[in-house]
């Protein structure tokens, strides 16, 4: 699922950090979130995995912690988290999780 997220500076800490938490190690092409450049635009796209797809891991862990890595991490945590607010909600409202 993607977000446009105006205020991404393009560090990709968050990638960093998600795939700590997954491996332990860092290793960005893991993370669950991926950081997509909008070639000459302000901002970055924001993608979050939804299911495992090569070696990209599905995101596991916004609805469990209360301040995940990538968020705790990023130096706009605020808009981040709401991304990732909006990712569940769209992701209850398209596939309900089960118990
Ligand atoms: S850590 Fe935050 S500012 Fe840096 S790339 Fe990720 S979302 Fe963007
Ligand atoms: S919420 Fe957890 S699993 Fe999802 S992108 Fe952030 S660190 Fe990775």
């Amino acid at each position: 699922m993607i977000f446009e997220m105006p205020s991404c500076g393009g560090c990709r800490t968050c990638e960093m950090a998600c795939s700590f938490r997954h491996k332990g190690q860092f290793i960005p092409s893991v993370s669950s979130i991926k950081i997509i450049d909008k070639k000459g635009e302000p901002g970055y796209v924001v993608s979050i995995a939804e299911i495992h797809d090569n070696e990209t891991i599905a995101c596991d862990c916004f609805a469990k912690q209360h301040t995940p890595l990538c968020i705790e991490h990023c130096i706009k945590s605020k808009d981040l988290g709401q991304i990732f607010k909006d990712f569940i909600e769209k992701t209850i409202s398209n596939d309900p999780i089960e118990d």
